[in-house]
């Protein structure tokens, strides 16, 4: 047995090479079960979950034992909608003048590793700037820096004008005229340049902007910015590149065009109503909410100068509406992912998602699926995360408390575990 403690700052990294690291589990929440299970072993080899059994199994000689008989596990937490090249702040609408992609991705290692520490082992990021997330991804796949595993969409796709057109805003020089490498189509043919792009660039997965949005510079926070050839073609260009589409939405007509076309997921998807809901279903679409980023802007609306003026009253119409639209999807069946925008709001507060799910009417371990087996199941990677079970990376996650009880003990974790290794100690 070989066991090597790399420091990284306050990190510590432990890997124990040829030898198995044995779980006792008081409580194993396994990210796929609809219950809970007591007095569980959980054996863990060259970061994998290997074994997982009933009843506190014995060790062997080499084995390492921790102790969880006081504790809850729980599968790596997933979020399917992050920006880690972002954070809020009154400065952030400067920043696309100040700042360059590499600024963004240094910067986005701080955000990464808060991320992981509050124990999302696992994320997709929905669009940064300059490609800086992906050179973020492979840096932390490469062991550089502590980070969760990323899915990267790199630049998002947006219409003229729409919502994550780089340029909106700016004055008559700055505005010019960006295309598809920059993430603007306005027809097919563009919209597999585009994809193709960004098959290039080392994307994960196709993010676009069905609607208009909140925070950027323009008017409508909800039009449709797509016509239906246009979707149509960016979701074939995917289909042949292995990408899944992840659809920014608020308004009712672009979500429709969006799920029509065969795109994977709906984020935000505030006006989605009756109508809608039928629709995703029957087109298997997922939901992936992001309600924390909801509240947040719509109490960030309320401070003067924070958002510039054209923000401010979207902010304060669009952040509230979210929470009341989940309630109703969940109720009516659709399928939900767990998402949360952060970037919108400071990283390392994803887990508050949680209560706000609860808040809504969708009951704890629902919750906590949709951030381990949905969030693994839409990212089709089911296979190799999202639950405690053997293949799967022993991504883990232990609390104090029953978070079936009360849903904010996982805003708090006790320990972090990536691949194995325990990435974060409270
Ligand atoms: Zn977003």
């Amino acid at each position: 047995m070989k066991t090597t403690i790399l420091g990284i700052g306050s990190l510590l990294l432990c890997s124990n090479v040829m030898a198995a690291t044995v779980f006792h589990v008081g409580k194993l929440i396994d990210g796929i079960s609809d219950g809970p299970r007591a007095k569980m072993t959980v054996v863990v080899e060259e970061g994998r979950i290997v074994k997982v059994a009933p009843g506190y199994l014995k060790t062997s000689d080499g084995d390492t034992l921790v102790n969880l008989k006081d504790k809850t596990l729980l599968p790596g937490f997933i979020d399917m909608h992050v920006h880690l090249a972002y954070t809020p702040s009154r400065q952030s609408y400067m920043e696309p003048f100040t700042l360059d992609p590499t600024d963004h991705a240094l910067r986005g290692a701080l955000f990464a590793k808060q991320t992981l520490e509050a124990g999302f082992t696992t994320v997709r990021d929905l669009g940064d700037a300059g490609n800086s997330v992906i050179a973020l991804r492979n840096a932390i796949d490469k062991g550089y820096l502590p980070g969760p595993r990323i899915f990267a969409a790199g630049t998002a796709l947006a219409t003229t004008g729409g919502h994550a057109d780089p340029t909106n805003g700016r004055n008559q020089a700055l505005r010019q005229d960006p295309g598809p490498k920059q993430g603007v189509i306005n027809n097919p043919e563009d919209a597999f340049k585009a994809v193709r792009q960004r098959y290039k660039d080392g994307s994960d997965v196709i993010k676009l902007t069905a609607t208009g949005g909140v925070l950027s510079v323009a008017k409508s926070g909800d039009n449709p910015q797509f016509r239906d050839e246009e979707l149509k073609a960016v979701v074939a260009a995917a289909k042949d590149y292995g990408f899944k589409v992840a659809v920014h939405a608020h308004g009712k007509e672009g979500m429709r065009r969006a799920i029509e076309a065969g795109v994977n997921s709906i984020e935000h998807g505030t006006y989605m109503d009756d109508a809608l809901y039928p629709l995703m279903k029957q087109h298997g679409t997922w939901y992936v909410p992001t309600l924390t980023a909801g509240a947040y802007v719509a109490e960030m609306a309320a401070i003067e100068g924070f958002y510039p003026e054209v923000v401010r009253p979207k902010a304060a119409r669009i952040g509230p509406k979210i929470i009341n639209t989940f309630g109703k999807a969940y109720a009516a069946g659709v399928p939900i992912a767990f998402g949360t925008d952060a970037g919108v709001f400071p990283h390392g507060d994803n887990a508050r998602e949680f209560a706000l799910m609860v808040k809504a009417g969708m009951p704890e371990m629902e919750a906590i699926k949709s951030a381990t087996v949905n969030a693994a199941t839409l990212l089709g990677a089911e296979d190799q995360l999202g639950s405690i079970s053997e293949g799967r990376y022993a991504d883990m996650v232990v609390v104090e408390g029953d978070p079936l009880e009360n849903i904010a003990v996982l805003e708090q974790p006790f320990q972090v575990y990536k691949g194995g290794s325990v990435v974060y100690q409270f």
